[in-house]
């Protein structure tokens, strides 16, 4: 849970295959070699509980009808598939777009934050913990705090909180409280070693809210669970929209996988080719190693010494020196891939969607479309590419790009 990472005291175990991809990871929590829940023994416990308490609450349809109800009329979900008819006529494919950026507070983010905040209520949590990087899930989970009574704590790296004045605004206009976080690079990675640092003192009253498919076991799992709806809405949309029901290409960005791996989930079981974009300086699938950080074994961006190293991109979300464990399951099977994009393609990719269909979309989603634009796509191909979220928090820095 530290930054440095450790070795596994034990052997790897090998995934259960029986239980199918994108399934449920059994008490171990593991996806193939990685996964699994590496964390002080005062924070073994609370994991335990969280994870039994998600295994009941997942399948009581009462939790269930409780979340969609919430996402339906506070969120605004089912969000739309749009077809994006100008870009497809200009690329020579069918491409479709699944609209997170419509969801209430602008992206996929939400969807977590509000099945892990109805859980910390079922739980009898009074509050929420959380790291945040840009903010976005900071926003997420204050709101998601403010609509259950629940009180949260965010903590930002301080640098963050500098470039990202607006959202650290936003969380407290909603009463969350934010913890500037002075230590190491003082940006997500640190944030994210601080707030489960302070989980630790008030286990007892505080769900941990996690921002992506990352952290201890249960997080990846159950994140990936939260945001399934993506996928799952997006299959029966697909279903009524294309003549083969499913789309050829599954295309995403990753920063940690959530949204990824929400949409993924819908698909994998299908023909569909999985593409994961990461940014080319945060390319934890593309450029990480095996190592530990914040609970969890997966691939991290490190040095020889096992010292974290620091990721960058254009966009604040895509830049954590790892990627979620799933993932890094899911391309040693073949099953998914993952392709980096420069920071120079994604803002040619934002202005491109911008002046075809009249979408401004975050710098996050715009490396998906990035690497659909390369044109390595057959064409008559059919693409479904989820947009993340919106580019509304990106337009002072692109003002100052363009
Ligand atoms: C946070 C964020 C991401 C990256 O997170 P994932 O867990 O990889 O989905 C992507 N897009 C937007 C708009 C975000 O806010």
């Amino acid at each position: 849970m530290g930054e440095l990472l450790i070795r596994p005291r034990h052997a790897p175990v090998r995934a259960n295959r029986a239980r199918g991809l994108m399934g449920d990871p059994g008490p171990l929590g593991r996806f193939g070699e990685y996964g699994g829940r590496y964390v002080p023994e005062s924070l073994v416990g609370a994991c335990r509980e969280i994870e039994d308490a998600f295994r009941a609450a997942w399948a009581d349809p009462a939790f269930r009808n409780q979340l969609a109800g919430l996402l339906a009329t506070h969120v605004g979900r089912p969000t739309p598939l749009t077809p994006a008819l100008r870009l497809s006529a200009e690329l020579g494919v069918t491409l479709l777009l699944k609209r997170e950026d419509l969801a209430h507070t602008g992206s996929h983010k939400i969807n977590n934050v509000l099945g892990q905040a109805l859980l910390a209520k079922r739980m009898g949590r009074t509050r929420l913990v959380a790291e945040t990087g840009a903010g976005q899930h900071g926003v997420a989970t204050a709101t998601a705090a403010a609509l259950f009574g629940l009180r949260a704590t965010v903590f930002m790296g301080e640098r963050d909180v500098e470039r990202q004045a607006l959202n650290v605004f936003r969380m407290r206009m909603l009463g969350a409280e934010v913890v500037p976080v002075r230590t190491g690079s003082r940006t997500l990675k640190d944030a994210t070693s601080e707030a489960m640092r302070h989980w630790v003192g008030v286990v007892d009253e505080a769900m941990y809210c996690m921002g992506s498919v990352l952290g201890p076991s249960p997080y990846p799992w159950m994140v990936r669970e939260f945001q399934r709806v993506i996928g799952d809405e997006a299959r029966r949309q697909c279903a009524s929209e294309l003549p083969a029901a499913v789309p050829d290409y599954v295309v995403a960005c990753v920063g940690g996988g959530s949204n990824a791996a929400g949409t993924f989930a819908g698909f994998v079981d299908t023909g569909a080719q999985l593409v994961g974009v990461e940014a080319e300086g945060g390319a934890g699938a593309t450029d990480g190693t095996p190592g530990i950080l914040h609970g969890v074994r997966s691939l991290f961006l490190q040095d020889d010494d096992g010292q974290v190293a620091e990721a960058h991109s254009i966009a604040a979300g895509l830049d954590y020196p790892g990627i979620g464990p799933e993932h890094v399951h899911l391309r040693e099977l073949g099953r998914a891939r993952y392709v980096t994009v420069s920071d120079a393609e994604v803002v040619e990719a934002v202005v491109r969607l911008a002046r075809t269909e009249g979408i401004v979309a975050a710098l996050e989603s715009a490396h998906a479309l990035a690497w659909i634009l390369r044109g390595e796509i057959p064409a008559g191909s059919t693409v479904l590419l989820t947009l993340s979220g919106r580019g509304d928090k990106d337009i002072s820095a692109l003002r100052e790009l363009l």
